[in-house]
Formats: C-alpha cells, sequence, structure tokens
C-alpha cells in the first residue's frame, strides 16, 4: 500500500497549513487545510470518508456481496453514497 500525499485540490501544491476541524453531521470531522501556493482552502475529504468507511462499511458490504447481491446492489443498500466501483474494490482487496 503506498502512502497517500495530501495536494491542494486546486494547485495540486502540497504547501499548505492545516487550519483546523470542522465537525458535520454525516461525517465527525473533516480536517481543513489553506493552501500557501494560491491562499485557496481545501478540505480532505475524500480520504477521511474512506478511511472512515474501511470498518464497518466495508465489512458490510462484503457480507452483502457474500448473499449474492450485484455489486450496484450492494452499493444501494448501504444508504451512502459509494459507487459499485468502491465495492468492486473493496471486494478484490478484502475477499480472498
Ligand atoms: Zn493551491
Amino acid at each position: 500500500m503506498t502512502k497517500e500525499k495530501i495536494k491542494c485540490t486546486y494547485c495540486k501544491s502540497n504547501n499548505y497549513i492545516k487550519t483546523g476541524k470542522r465537525k458535520t453531521k454525516s461525517r465527525k470531522y473533516i480536517q481543513r487545510y489553506r493552501c500557501l501556493n494560491c491562499d485557496r482552502r481545501f478540505m480532505n475529504i475524500d480520504k477521511s470518508f474512506r478511511m472512515r468507511h474501511s470498518v464497518k462499511i466495508i465489512d458490510k458490504a462484503l457480507k452483502l456481496r457474500k448473499t449474492g447481491l450485484s455489486y450496484g446492489q450492494v452499493s444501494k443498500k448501504l444508504n451512502i453514497p459509494i459507487s459499485r466501483q468502491s465495492v468492486m474494490r473493496w471486494d478484490k482487496k478484502f475477499n480472498k
């Protein structure tokens, strides 16, 4: 597994500072950053979102897959915005 590096979503610079965490309803905390290169603020939603899914959701997805559902059906059953590609990826990665 390769370690993901955070980059500014606008200019792809990694010259940024952390500006604090923001609480949301759906995801508990989102780390916010300010880019020192283009002076725009961005959030690293994608990574934290995926990390949060890794335990409970992936487990649930794999169990659903075992009941014979397709990737698309599993992604619908999870009640969260997960693409069928994600489910497919988890299936390949964790279902050995
Ligand atoms: Zn930037």
